[in-house]
């Protein structure tokens, strides 16, 4: 009894309070479990922060396109459509994200999604993650899709909208676009293809977010987060009326 009491490790004095291997083992184990066990939770609310942080970026931006338009009668900034590229970098500093610019604070902290994969490019060549819906431009009258959007004047429902998309990777040129051909999505040939979807996808970063999202700015100034498989069903039949990606 006196030596139990004296000597509550098992090996007697030499070991007195120490760890058998067994022991620690075990003891790693379990670690190694609770690590296993935290590690995806962590991992989930990084990229649950980075999906509020791209939507907060696009709220940002909407503020200065909005500010923009209301400076010029509601005119949107012109799109690289109409931009001439920098001879230097390649990239068109006159995308949209800089003339809106002078209308906002800190361009380059909101311009970038933090989990763009061409992140570092667009960096580098001024671009943006953000794309304008492309019935803003002048280019579907051109391209003989009807008039389109180009003044803010125009929209009439501002807060069932959408000015612009989170910009996909897919594209080839994507790094430079600063645009989507939104008004050429829902034309009747891929409608009979069933390629509608495909086509969004090609140019929107549908499922970039935690829980496949991506956030949609509307022309009211309030953004969406939207779940990829809702644009699916927008983008199959029975075909909506109007179609979500023309402004109304
Ligand atoms: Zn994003
Ligand atoms: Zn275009």
């Amino acid at each position: 009894m006196q030596c139990v009491c004296r000597n509550p490790g098992r090996r007697g004095d030499g070991f007195r309070g120490a760890f058998t291997l067994v022991e620690l083992l075990v003891v790693i184990a379990i670690i190694a479990v609770l690590i296993g066990l935290l590690l995806p939770a962590v991992q989930a609310a990084r990229a649950a922060a980075r999906r509020t942080k791209c939507a907060s970026n696009l709220r940002q931006i909407g503020l200065g396109i909005l500010s923009f338009a209301d400076a010029h009668r509601g005119r949107w900034p012109d799109s690289t459509h109409t931009s001439e590229a920098d001879p230097d970098t390649g990239g068109f500093t006159r995308a949209w994200i800089y003339t809106v610019a002078p209308f906002m604070e800190g361009v380059d902290e909101v311009r970038i999604c933090p989990d763009d994969p061409l992140l570092s490019d667009r960096l580098r060549l001024k671009l943006t993650s953000y794309a304008l819906n492309g019935w803003l431009t002048k280019e579907p009258e051109m391209r003989g899709d009807g008039p389109g959007f180009d003044n803010l004047r125009k929209i009439t429902e501002t807060t069932r909208s959408i000015i612009a998309f989170e910009l996909s990777e897919k594209r080839g040129d994507s790094v430079f676009g600063d645009h989507v051909h939104s008004f050429m999505w829902f034309r009747d040939a891929n409608k009979q293809a069933g390629t509608v979807y495909d086509m969004i996808d090609l140019e929107v970063a549908l499922k970039r977010h935690y829980g496949e999202m991506a956030p949609y700015l509307y022309a009211d100034g309030h953004v969406e987060t939207i779940a990829a498989g809702t644009i699916r069903q927008w983008a199959s039949p029975p075909w909506q009326t109007p179609e979500f990606s023309k402004p109304r």
